[in-house]
């Protein structure tokens, strides 16, 4: 088990601080849907963000993309998902709950033990009718994954951002999967955001590409303070490569349940063009005016999970710790990845203090995310904080109406400072680049 900490544990400070609530509560909830609450989007959206800046800001060799959900249904066929993006389902002849058939291991019902049937294939793409009239010919997809966006405009990519390859589309979107057994909080959901990138490049340097991305992608978690023990990669065997495969590597993730995957990176061939060039009747090879020859690009996809990438940032960053004889909760989650980079709380509401405490809440949150607290004890606030991850506390006391300065307490190393405020915003800019918690190896080497 990753740290000591469990699945319940998670749901529960994802519940009880905002980060995730189950959806539709109020009617029961549906099904393995998720809704991310004032702490969980910003999570999310820092997830997303560091992905996007590593994968499209900095690189020059790659673009961005933001393709439709529902695609042309022809798309679907090219690229094999009506016919086979599907998983092999049983069903309990007694209870009729169903089951993926990779998960039975006895034959039997894990829930009530009764016969199953004969395994038979399920598609997990959900459909939908487009315009009013319900019928087979305006059948659409919603998509299962946002990869087909990247391939079905690789030639607009290409031209209009006068590129030559290697060249990556990214994207970052909605796929939906109507999954057999969706469970594991956010772990596996019906409907979830990927984060995924098309990298195209010559056949024949294919293979150097792909190891440079699986590399690249393995340590852009650890980049981002997951720790390395609890990550792992994983190559499949050849009887679990996709037919058009070349290979497949998975960043796996030691989630409480165990390994499991977090990102696949896959050498695709010229599989993904060379359908769509098919079906569409569109030549989408490539001419390379460095060589002088015409070749279908091969791709290389690393396609991760935001979702399970923030899961399993929140365990790993997840620590119960022990200060002063209290027991406290803390998120050691990088500051770049953190919701809340700052909390100003004044001691207390005494009416002298709040002016000061709003001004500087006020000049602060311009340039991060803050937050104001002024309710209940200042543990109890310092505690909150914690248990969201929020690397500084801004505290105003009476003598700050005196000096004008206020103390910066550090969630990891707890150690208080006190600082003019007219230097409070430098100060806490250069603290949370993240070089300096880098340099610190406080939250890296704390207790496992
Ligand atoms: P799995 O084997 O877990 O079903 P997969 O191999 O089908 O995943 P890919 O198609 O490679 O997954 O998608 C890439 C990534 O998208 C996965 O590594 C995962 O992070 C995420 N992902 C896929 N399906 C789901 C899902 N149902 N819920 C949440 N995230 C998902």
């Amino acid at each position: 088990m990753p740290a000591n900490v469990d699945m319940e544990k998670i749901v529960s400070l994802c519940k009880r601080r905002g980060f995730v609530f189950p959806s539709s509560e109020i009617y029961g909830g549906l099904g393995s849907c998720w809704d991310y609450g004032p702490m969980g989007v910003e999570l999310k959206r820092n997830v997303k963000d560091a992905w996007w800046k590593a994968i499209v800001q900095e690189r020059d060799d790659v673009v961005g993309l933001d393709s439709s959900i529902m695609m042309h249904p022809q798309v679907w066929k090219a690229s094999g998902h009506v016919d086979s993006f599907a998983d092999p389902l049983v069903e309990c002849k007694s209870c009729h709950l169903r089951w993926r058939a990779s998960e039975i291991n006895n034959e039997k019902c894990p829930q009530c033990g009764g016969k199953l049937t004969e395994p038979r294939m399920f598609n997990l793409m959900f459909k939908t009718f487009m315009g009013p009239v319900e019928e087979e010919a305006s059948t659409v997809y919603l998509r299962p994954e946002t990869a087909q966006g990247m391939f079905v405009n690789f030639e607009n990519a290409v031209t209009t951002s006068r590129k030559r390859l290697p060249l990556g589309i990214a994207q970052i979107g909605k796929s939906f999967r109507n999954e057999i057994t969706p469970g594991n909080f956010i772990f596996r959901t019906r409907e979830f955001e990927h984060m995924e990138l098309e990298y195209f490049v010559k056949p024949g340097t294919d293979e150097a590409w792909f190891d440079y991305w699986v590399k690249e992608r393995f340590e852009w978690y650890i980049r981002l303070g997951m720790r390395k023990e609890n990550l792992r990669l994983r190559q499949h065997g050849k009887e679990e490569l996709a037919h058009y495969a070349k290979d497949c590597y998975d960043v796996e993730y030691l989630f409480p349940m165990g390994w499991s995957e977090l990102e696949g990176i896959a050498n695709r061939g010229d599989y993904d063009l060379t359908q769509h060039t098919k079906h569409s009747g569109k030549d989408l090879s490539y001419y390379d005016g460095e060589s002088g020859t015409r070749y279908v690009p091969y791709v290389i996809e690393p396609s991760a999970g935001v979702d399970r990438s923030v899961l399993a940032f929140l365990i790993d960053a997840y620590s119960e710790e022990e200060v002063e004889g209290e027991k406290r909760v803390v998120l050691h989650l990088q500051p770049s990845l953190a919701p809340m980079k700052v909390a100003v709380l004044p001691l207390s509401r005494n009416e002298k203090l709040t002016p000061l405490a709003r001004e500087v809440y006020k000049q602060l949150c311009p340039s991060f995310m803050t937050c104001y607290d002024d309710s209940q004890s200042i543990g109890r606030r310092y505690r909150r904080q914690d248990e969201i991850g929020t690397p500084f506390c801004v505290t105003i006391d009476f003598q700050s109406l005196e000096d004008n300065q206020v103390t910066i307490r550090e969630r990891d190393s707890l150690a208080q400072i006190r600082v003019p405020i007219e230097k409070l915003e430098k100060t806490l800019r250069a603290k949370l680049s993240d070089e300096p918690f880098e340099k610190t190896p406080l939250w890296a080497t704390r207790q496992k």
